[in-house]
């Protein structure tokens, strides 16, 4: 097995003064890369914000031998987005690899949530992912490398109460990869989202928010988990995408309890209408079982344009 360096390599880690992003910067400058470690340095909510939080990090770096800086530029801005990029040029000339990690959590129904909260997760997760994207993207280009991960989640991809705004915008960060996957290919920049799970700050809150109030939702672990709840067991499939050897692009990829697993939209084959005029309703609910029934053939399409092709090879 050839090991996997990050030498010469310049990687972005966003929200790495704890938790996931920190078992991630840490592991890319064991690897002999270049780490700018951001981290806004506020609480679980986003709220305030400090410095100390990123300069842990990197000291606990700098005092193993790698090499990197510090930066609490915020995720949630246009402003914080261009700095975090203007900083690790500035250090380390260039920028190879950017992992869009930070986030936060507000946690309520639907029904309670209020404006603020809505536009806070969404600004944070979602358009602070799209934003570093948009920031990054001239340089890695111009060098034809680059390798983005983006921190999507099940409790957005597959669903979880509570989570509203953060499931949007987890959902929705899978939806953007799958953009800048096509995009960047031409460019050499190879893009794929990644699904953790551990215990951190923001999973502890979480537990606390829906401890009593989510029927049939379990927010304790058991025993048989091991360890495999600590945010370094999804560090290994993030600096593996992260990495040169990595070839793979447009992949969202779920880390577990220790499992690690593609994870995909597609759509089964479905009923074919007539193509001359459009079903009646009483068509749709004569054919539901073939719409909707999950068991039968399905297809993964690699873009709008191929779901077209494939719904044409069928007839
Ligand atoms: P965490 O709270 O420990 O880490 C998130 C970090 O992001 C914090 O250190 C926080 O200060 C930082 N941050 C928040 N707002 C920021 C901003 N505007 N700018 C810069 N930094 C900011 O939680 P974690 O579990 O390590 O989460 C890491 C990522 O993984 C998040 O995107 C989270 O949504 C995602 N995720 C976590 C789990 C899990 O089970 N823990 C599951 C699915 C997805």
């Amino acid at each position: 097995m050839t090991s996997i360096s990050f030498e010469g390599r310049v990687a972005i880690v966003t929200g790495a003064g704890g938790g996931i992003g920190k078992a991630h910067a840490l592991e890319i400058a064991r690897r002999g890369g270049q780490v700018l470690v951001n981290d806004l340095g506020g609480d679980v909510a986003g709220r305030g914000g400090s410095a100390s939080m990123a300069e842990q990090v990197v000291e606990e770096i700098r005092q193993a031998g790698g090499k990197a800086e510090a930066n609490h530029d915020s995720v949630a801005t246009t402003q914080g987005c261009n700095a975090i990029v203007a900083h690790a040029l500035d250090a380390f000339g260039r920028v190879d690899v950017l992992i869009n990690n930070a986030g936060i959590m507000r946690n309520s129904t639907l029904a309670e949530t209020s404006d603020e909260d809505w536009d806070a997760v969404i600004a944070t997760h979602l358009t602070g992912s799209f934003k570093l994207t948009r920031a990054v993207w001239p340089h890695m280009a111009e060098q034809g490398y680059g390798r983005i991960i983006y921190t999507a989640s099940s409790a957005g991809v597959f669903g979880n109460p509570m989570v509203g705004g953060y499931g949007a915008a987890k959902a929705g960060i899978a939806g953007l990869m799958h953009v800048a996957a096509l995009e960047g290919e031409a460019h050499g920049i190879l893009c794929n989202g990644l699904m953790p799970n551990a215990v951190s700050r923001m999973a502890m809150q979480a537990a606390a928010d829906w401890s009593g109030k989510l029927d049939g939702f379990e927010t304790t672990m058991p025993e048989t988990i091991g360890n495999s709840m600590q945010p370094e067991f999804n560090t290994p499939l993030a600096v593996y995408l992260a990495s040169e050897q990595c070839t793979a692009t447009r992949g969202l990829y779920s880390q577990c309890l220790g499992r690690m697993a593609h994870v995909f939209i597609g759509a089964v084959d479905g009923w074919q209408a007539d193509r001359q005029a459009p079903p009646s309703v009483e068509e749709i609910a004569e054919h539901w079982q073939e719409i909707s029934d999950t068991g039968n053939g399905f297809a993964i399409p690699l873009s709008a344009t191929d779901e077209h092709a494939i719904v044409l090879s069928h007839r």
